[in-house]
C-alpha cells in the first residue's frame, strides 16, 4: 500500500463514521503567542476543548502537518540518528467534541489498525494511565476494559503522569491518555526478551504510534480537577510510523515517503544509501530538513534571523553542513530536492505544489548565502577544536562560538553540534555575553526592519525576485505582484 493510499483509508475510515474531513491547519502559527509551530493535531481545536468557540463538527478527522524543533516538543537531536522521529511529520487524528467516548475511539482505533489494515494483533501493546492517588486521580479502569475485549490483559501497561496523562497547560483541559504500541523486532528477540519490557524505552522497533487522549477533566488554577461536562477525544497517529508497520520496513526513511527523496540525494552524491553510517545519518536528516523548510516556507515563513524565521534558518543550515561535510556538496543541492517533495506530496498539500518556485528559489539563496562562509567557518572550527584538544581542553569559548555565529552564519546548535562529534562544547554563558553586547549595539542601529512573514494565500501572484542586501544579515526579500 502506497502512503498516498495509507492516509486516504484513514480519512475513509472515518468518514465511514460520520467524522468530517477538514484540512490540515498550517503548521506556521503566526497568532499565538505561546506556539510558533503546529505541534499536534488538537492545536487548532484548541479554542473548542477551551470552550471559547463552537463545535461545527462533533466529529472530525484529519492529517496534520506538525513540526516539532522548539518548546515543549523538541525532536530535532533524533532525527536522522533515530528512524521515527522528525522534524516535520503528518500526525492523523480523529476527535470526538462532546460526542463517542473511550469504547468508541478505542474499538476503532483497534479496528483500523487490526481489520482494515492488517497489522498483526500479536504485536500491539496498549499503555493506560495507572492514576495518580496523590491528586485524586484514578487509574483509568474504563480504558482498561475497553482494552481487555481486544488485547490480552499483560499487554495492557500501566503508564506514569508523563506518558499517559495530558495537560494542555498549567491549567485548562486535561485528562488521561491510552497509548498503542507495536513491537516489530524479529522473533527471536521478542522471544529473548518480551514486548512489554520494551514498550516506551527507545527500542527502534518497538514504537508509539497512536496516542488517543480522552479529555475529561479541567485543571482549575489551585491545581483541583473538576470533571469536564463535556468529554472529548483528540488522538494522533504518526503518519510515517505507520506506513513503516503497512509496508513492512524497520525504518521510516525506508518508506515511500522518503525513498525517493533520499534516492536523489544518493544519485546525486554519487554514495549508495546505506553503505556508510555517517552518510545514511545525513541523507535522512537532509530528506527530514527539507520537508520542514519547504512546508513551513509554504505556509509563509521565509528563514531569517529571528523567531520563528531563524528556526527554519538553523534548519536548513544544519542540512546544508551535513550534506557539505558527509556527502561532499560544495553548490546548493537542497533547492533541487523539492521538485520530488513536490511530486510525493504536492496532490495532498496544494500549497507546496502552489508555492514550488518560491520554495525552490528561497532555498537555493539560502544555501548559496551560507556556503559562502561554511568552508571558512568549518576550518576556523577545526582550528579551535585542535586547540582544544591539545590544551585538554572539552569547551571553546563563547567568544570563538560568537565570531562563528556573526562572521560565518553558524547558529549556536550548529557549531555545538560539530563540537558533540568531537566531545566538545560552548561556554554558553560567555556566548550569551557576547550576544547580549550585540543586540545592545543593533538596537541603536535598528533603522531597517524586514518583515519575515509574507501572505502566500494569494500566491500564484506572487513571484520571488531575489534578495536585497542591506547588511551581512539583515535582508529584504522582494516580491513582486504579477
Ligand atoms: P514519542 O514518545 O515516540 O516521542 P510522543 O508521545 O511524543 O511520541 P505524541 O505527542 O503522543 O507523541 O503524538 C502522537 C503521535 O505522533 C505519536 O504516537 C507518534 O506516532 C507521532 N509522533 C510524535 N512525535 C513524532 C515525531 N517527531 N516524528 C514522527 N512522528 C511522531
Ligand atoms: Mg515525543
Ligand atoms: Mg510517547
Ligand atoms: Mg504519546
Amino acid at each position: 500500500m502506497t502512503s498516498k493510499e495509507l492516509r486516504q483509508k484513514f480519512l475513509d475510515f472515518f468518514a465511514g463514521r460520520s467524522h468530517q474531513i477538514v484540512p490540515s491547519a498550517p503548521m506556521v502559527i503566526k497568532d499565538d503567542p505561546t506556539l510558533m509551530f503546529t505541534n499536534a493535531g488538537m492545536n487548532q481545536f484548541k479554542d473548542i476543548f477551551l470552550g471559547n468557540a463552537p463545535v461545527k463538527y462533533p466529529r472530525v478527522a484529519n492529517s496534520q502537518k506538525c513540526l516539532r524543533v522548539s518548546g515543549k516538543h523538541n525532536d530535532l537531536e533524533e532525527v536522522g540518528h533515530d528512524t521515527y522521529h522528525h522534524t516535520m511529520f503528518e500526525m492523523l487524528g480523529n476527535w470526538s467534541f462532546g460526542d463517542y467516548f473511550k469504547r468508541e475511539a478505542i474499538d476503532w482505533a483497534w479496528e483500523f489498525l487490526v481489520e482494515v489494515l492488517k497489522i498483526d494483533k500479536n504485536r500491539l501493546y496498549a499503555t493506560i494511565f495507572e492514576g495518580s492517588p496523590d491528586e485524586g486521580i484514578e487509574r483509568d479502569l474504563e480504558a482498561f476494559e475497553c482494552w481487555k475485549k481486544h488485547l490480552p490483559e499483560g499487554r495492557i501497561l500501566l503508564g506514569n503522569k508523563k506518558d499517559n496523562f495530558w495537560e494542555m497547560g498549567d491549567t485548562g483541559p486535561c485528562g488521561p491518555c491510552t497509548e498503542i504500541h507495536i513491537d516489530l523486532r524479529d522473533d527471536d528477540e521478542r522471544k529473548a526478551i518480551p514486548g512489554e519490557q520494551m514498550v516506551n524505552k527507545g527500542h527502534p522497533q518497538v514504537i508509539e504510534i497512536w496516542n488517543l487522549v480522552f479529555i475529561q477533566f479541567n485543571r482549575k488554577a489551585n491545581g483541583s480537577l473538576e470533571p469536564l461536562p463535556a468529554k472529548h477525544v483528540d488522538t494522533g497517529m504518526g503518519f510515517e510510523r505507520l506506513a513503516m508497520v503497512v509496508q513492512g520496513k524497520k525504518s521510516n526513511y525506508d518508506t515511500d515517503v522518503f525513498t525517493p527523496i533520499i534516492d536523489r540525494i544518493s544519485q546525486m552524491c554519487g554514495i549508495p544509501y546505506g553503505t556508510d553510517p555517517k552518510a545514511d545519518v545525513a541523507m535522512r536528516v537532509i530528506a527530514d530538513h527539507l520537508r520542514a523548510i519547504s512546508f513551513s516556507i509554504a505556509d509563509g515563513q521565509l528563514p531569517s534571523n529571528v523567531k520563528a524565521g531563524y528556526v527554519i534558518r538553523r534548519i536548513l543550515r544544519r542540512a546544508v553542513r551535513y550534506g557539505y561535510t558527509f556527502l561532499n556538496f560544495r553548490e546548493p543541492f537542497i533547492d533541487s530536492l523539492v521538485a520530488v517533495l513536490v511530486e510525493q506530496m504536492g496532490d495532498h498539500y496544494p500549497e507546496l505544489k502552489a508555492q514550488q518556485t518560491l520554495i525552490t528559489n528561497v532555498i537555493n539563496k539560502e544555501e548559496a548565502t551560507f556556503l559562502r562562509t561554511l568552508e571558512t567557518g568549518i576550518k576556523l572550527l577545526e582550528q579551535l577544536i585542535e586547540k582544544a584538544a591539545k590544551e585538554n581542553r572539552t569547551e571553546i569559548s563563547g567568544k570563538d562560538a560568537f565570531v562563528l555565529y556573526d562572521t560565518y552564519g553558524f547558529p549556536l546548535d550548529l557549531t555545538e553540534l560539530i563540537l558533540r562529534e568531537h566531545n566538545l562544547s560552548v561556554n554558553r554563558s560567555e556566548f550569551d555575553a557576547e550576544m547580549a553586547t550585540q543586540k545592545e549595539r543593533s538596537r541603536a542601529d535598528a533603522a531597517v526592519e524586514a518583515d519575515d512573514w509574507i501572505n502566500v494565500t494569494n500566491a500564484e501572484k506572487v513571484e520571488f525576485v531575489g534578495y536585497d542586501t542591506l547588511k551581512t544579515d539583515a535582508r529584504i526579500i522582494r516580491m513582486r505582484t504579477v
